[in-house]
């Protein structure tokens, strides 16, 4: 052969590489869901944030020492929900688990139906002692201003539980009676693991032979401006969440004076680990969730976006470099390390006996503990450092994406919030949900509201607040969820 055929077909082979790749491009579209017609709701905005603002006001506070929670604000907001609330209370029936989990449950006329979940919690994560006056008002006073509802819990997520209240309140003075039947839960210990609240709905639910088909809890929102590249808002219906697992690693030695060191001390040998497992990042997967999330969003980016995640065959390197640049595309991908602890001698001129490191990952639903387990002995392949594991949670299952759940949240969303992008997606903290997975066919997490970067700040840190049209709007679409999930 000639090298101008060489060429030639070189050229060639280029041309229909380009070809397949714009045609993947233009081919790759948008997502196409149907647009249902819903009734309209009216909702008294009002009387929403006044409710709203009245239960931030109970200081529901999960402490990681539970000695220090004050049960009298829990049997207060418990005694608040009875009194506000007399027509839930009257037509569901109420269980409660450890006194302050409250189940409401309401009948469905057709035995034959499994039940849905609809779920919130109620207690909130302390204010961070010193930051109490950078609030722009208290942060349990519960006060509107500026269209806004102000205080601990305004977001997270108290709002959630307003909003399912006021939306059962109406239903039932519109003389809704559920073909399925509804359970609404509002658990009390999210914040601090979820071992009494969501973990007895669920023993409660498996000794009842109750599997809801599929329940919806607390999750990401409508986002906007929050997503790179997208410029419609998103809501991001996650249908899995990450797993949590801290290791300890250790190392032991001889010790001695420091004046005569050999070779590596203990220090310089579990640094030298934790350098090897920094360096070596966990795979990430764009299979499964992380790469049905791309699917969703990237067709809403610009073109040169767009072509990359239509052509992952051939550029998934590329992307991967991308997108472990930022924290948030890193954590979405893959499992997370963070070495968080590190501890050696006790004394500047001693040798350590023993060093100690806490590394701290967040599983992605592909890891398990095991697998990830095996990656760090794999990567530090040093005999000398010892590997235990201290707490582990795998991930959550992944939820159906195409599931009945998945598409009522779509619906009522694209409905109340007008045209958004939906995805499914991953939440990379831990919710009542992982509970929740064990009885339910499909979990769902997301929440009704719209937020801005400036409202995802205040998501357990300072000036926490929901805006009233947010209220609204949450009411509404719990309403209409409720009532055609039939
Ligand atoms: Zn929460």
């Amino acid at each position: 052969m000639t090298i101008k055929k060489i060429l030639s077909g070189l050229a060639v082979s280029l041309l229909i590489l380009v070809a397949v790749v714009l045609v993947r491009t233009l081919m790759f579209s948008p997502v196409e869901r149907p647009v249902e017609s819903f009734e309209s709701v009216e909702v008294d905005a009002e009387r929403v944030s006044t409710h709203l603002s009245q239960a931030v006001q109970f200081q529901t506070i999960s402490h990681q020492n539970p000695e220090l929670r004050d049960d009298a604000q829990f049997q207060g907001f418990i005694d608040w929900m009875a009194q506000t609330y007399p027509e839930v209370h009257q037509q569901l029936t109420l269980t409660k688990f450890n006194d302050y989990t409250l189940l409401y449950q309401w009948q469905g006329s057709d035995p034959e139906l499994e039940p849905i979940l609809l779920s919130g919690h109620y207690d909130v994560v302390p204010v961070l002692p010193g930051t109490e006056s950078d609030w722009q008002h208290p942060p349990f006073a519960g006060v509107v201003a500026d269209d806004y509802i102000w205080g601990r819990g305004a977001l997270d997520d108290k709002s959630a539980v307003i909003g399912l209240m006021e939306a059962v309140t109406l239903l039932i003075k519109q003389g809704h009676a559920p073909m399925r039947t509804i359970l609404i839960a509002a658990t009390h210990d999210e914040e601090v693991g979820s071992d009494h609240g969501a973990s007895a709905i669920v023993d409660w639910l498996k000794a009842q032979n109750i599997r809801p088909l599929w329940s919806l809890d607390e999750g990401s929102f409508v986002l906007n401006g929050l997503i790179p590249g997208v410029s419609e808002p998103v809501a991001s219906i996650n249908v899995a969440e990450k797993g949590y697992l801290n290791l300890r690693l250790s190392v032991e030695s001889e010790g001695g004076h420091s004046s005569m060191p050999k070779g590596y001390t203990a220090v310089g040998v579990l640094a030298r680990a934790i350098d090897r497992l920094q360096s070596h990042p966990i795979p990430s997967g764009m299979a499964g969730v992380s790469g049905d999330m791309f699917d969703h969003l990237a067709p809403h980016m610009p073109f040169l976006h767009r072509m990359l995640f239509a052509n992952k065959w051939l550029f998934a390197p590329l992307i991967d470099q991308q997108l472990s640049e930022s924290a948030a595309g890193n954590a979405m991908m893959r499992t997370t390390i963070a070495p968080t602890m590190f501890s050696g001698s006790v004394k500047a001129n001693i040798l350590p006996i023993h060093a100690t490191a806490v590394v701290n990952f967040r599983l992605h639903p592909k890891d398990t503990i095991e697998s990830v387990v095996g990656h760090v002995q794999h990567v530090i392949n040093d005999e000398r450092v010892n590997i235990e594991v201290m707490r582990g949670d795998n991930a959550s299952n992944v939820s159906n994406a195409k599931g009945v759940g998945f598409e009522r949240i779509a619906s009522v969303s694209q409905h109340v919030h007008g045209p958004v992008v939906v995805t499914p997606g991953l939440t990379i903290a831990a919710t009542d949900s992982r509970r929740y997975q064990n009885v339910v066919q499909d979990s769902y997490r997301f929440n009704p509201m719209s937020i801005h970067k400036e409202d995802a700040a205040g998501f357990h840190g300072t000036n926490e607040r929901l805006s009233i049209d947010n209220m609204v709007k949450a009411t509404e679409f719990y309403f209409l969820l409720i009532q055609t999930a039939q």
